[in-house]
């Protein structure tokens, strides 16, 4: 979303690092539009968090998987419904069991088709991983809040928590790893992700998204994998909660003192850039500022 194009978005499955013992984050090198990916093995099951976007990612990051998993059976799962973290769920289709939560296979289904026509406008690298994509639904689907599932001698859980950075966000831990995968929730060095795309997209809900952060951050997890940037701690979750809650009022402040929404990012804009000199993803801000303006 740069007025530079972005580089092809490719999943480097040697980007491997194990964050605690079973718990392998494939890392996004930092890549626009690479999501780190979980695989957690436990005795009889592999769970994979996220694919990245196209199904030759999706492809890479299976064989990865099965590397890691030997024989045992494979779980996919997403942080989210977003392309660059669930559309190279095909390749997965028939390897492993796909599971999400009911709100965010229902957001694949009403957004999906046309996130993947936005994201082909994103220059020939991120259209080229992309051809081909399929969109694919789960195999399982869970209704309410959390899922425990059993990998055999270590359990992960699966939250939903409403509507947030998108309707069917969902956090994943590893409670014995003290491991937690965020999705979009959080991301590390890297301006929030809001994708306030009124009227083709408008699902957004600050107030809640930090109510989650704040709770993830008070179930204290040791490893905080974001969506994407480095991998750290709760610093991390700290760090965008922040941000919103200073940005919120700021942009309150700015509409009462009768200054229209376009002079607001025109002047807040640069402001929030420069108090955050070594985040990347600026573009982000705007989308930010309008949000809190049209909802204030
Ligand atoms: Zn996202």
């Amino acid at each position: 979303m740069t007025d530079n194009l972005p580089p092809p978005p490719k999943v480097d499955p040697e980007a491997l690092t194990e964050v605690a013992p079973g718990v392998h984050v494939i890392g996004d090198r930092r890549v626009p539009l690479v999501p780190n990916i979980g695989i957690v093995l436990g005795k009889d099951a592999a769970l994979v968090v996220d694919t990245g976007m196209g199904p030759e990612n999706g492809r890479k990051v299976l064989a990865a998987a099965k590397r890691l998993a030997g024989g045992r059976k494979l779980i996919l799962t997403l942080t989210h419904f977003h392309p660059e973290h669930g559309f190279g769920a095909q390749a997965f289709k028939g390897e492993a069991e796909i599971v999400y939560n009911a709100a965010q296979r229902d957001e694949l289904a009403a957004k999906g088709a046309a996130y993947l026509g936005m994201f082909r406008t994103f220059g020939p690298g991120v259209a080229g991983a992309l051809e081909g994509t399929e969109i694919v639904m789960p195999d399982e689907v869970y209704d309410g809040a959390t899922k425990t599932i059993d990998l055999g001698g270590r359990t992960v859980e699966f939250s939903t928590y409403g509507l947030a950075h998108t309707k069917g966000d969902q956090v994943v831990s590893v409670p014995d790893a003290g491991v937690v995968f965020v999705g979009d929730l959080a991301e590390e060095r890297i301006f929030p992700i809001f994708p306030w795309f009124p009227p083709d997209d408008a699902d957004i809900d600050a107030d809640n998204w930090m109510r989650v952060l704040a709770s993830i951050e008070a179930a204290k997890p040791r490893i905080v994998v974001p969506g994407h940037g480095s991998i750290g701690g709760v610093e991390i979750l700290a760090a965008v909660r922040g941000y919103m809650l200073d940005l919120g009022p700021r942009v309150a402040a700015e509409l009462k003192s009768g200054k229209g929404k376009d002079d607001i990012v025109a002047t807040l804009g640069p402001k929030v850039r420069a108090e955050h000199p070594d985040w990347e993803a600026p573009e982000w801000i705007d989308f930010a500022i309008r949000y809190f303006a049209d909802k204030s």
